[in-house]
């Protein structure tokens, strides 16, 4: 259940609206709860809110439906191997928070720059 949503409260068997309380004082860790519009009884736990990537999939196919199109397929878009070649993905890029250096010359290199000594480096995983 969530907030506001309407219900039966089995405490005083009334249509009801459920309204979010604060069930401690703990300062640092407050719990919210639900209680009884009426009478003030205790339902329970609120719902955790549906996650954004649900959400925005749902409203993506509620629009696609409304529309009276297909569903909406998600698109990756991936450049290839050419546009990651530069010296911010090569093996011998150091990256310090002041510069870049190159640990091949030894030298400031630019993030963005490319050089024919390139070597891909191995993805963190
Ligand atoms: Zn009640």
């Amino acid at each position: 259940m969530k907030e506001n949503d309407s219900c039966v409260c089995p405490a005083c068997k009334e249509k009801s609206i459920a309204r979010k309380y604060r069930a401690n004082d703990d300062f640092l860790a407050p719990e919210y709860r639900l209680r009884c519009a009426l009478c003030g009884a205790d339902l329970g736990k609120i719902d955790a809110p549906q996650s954004a990537e649900t959400t925005s999939g749902n409203a993506t196919q509620k629009l696609a439906a409304l529309l009276g199109g297909e569903s909406i397929e998600k698109v990756e878009i991936d450049p290839g191997d050419h546009f990651r070649h530069g010296c911010r993905n090569c093996k011998n890029f150091i990256a310090h928070p002041f510069k870049a250096i190159c640990a091949l010359s030894g030298a400031e290199t630019d993030p963005m720059a490319d050089c024919e000594k390139f070597i891909f480096r191995e993805e963190k995983k």
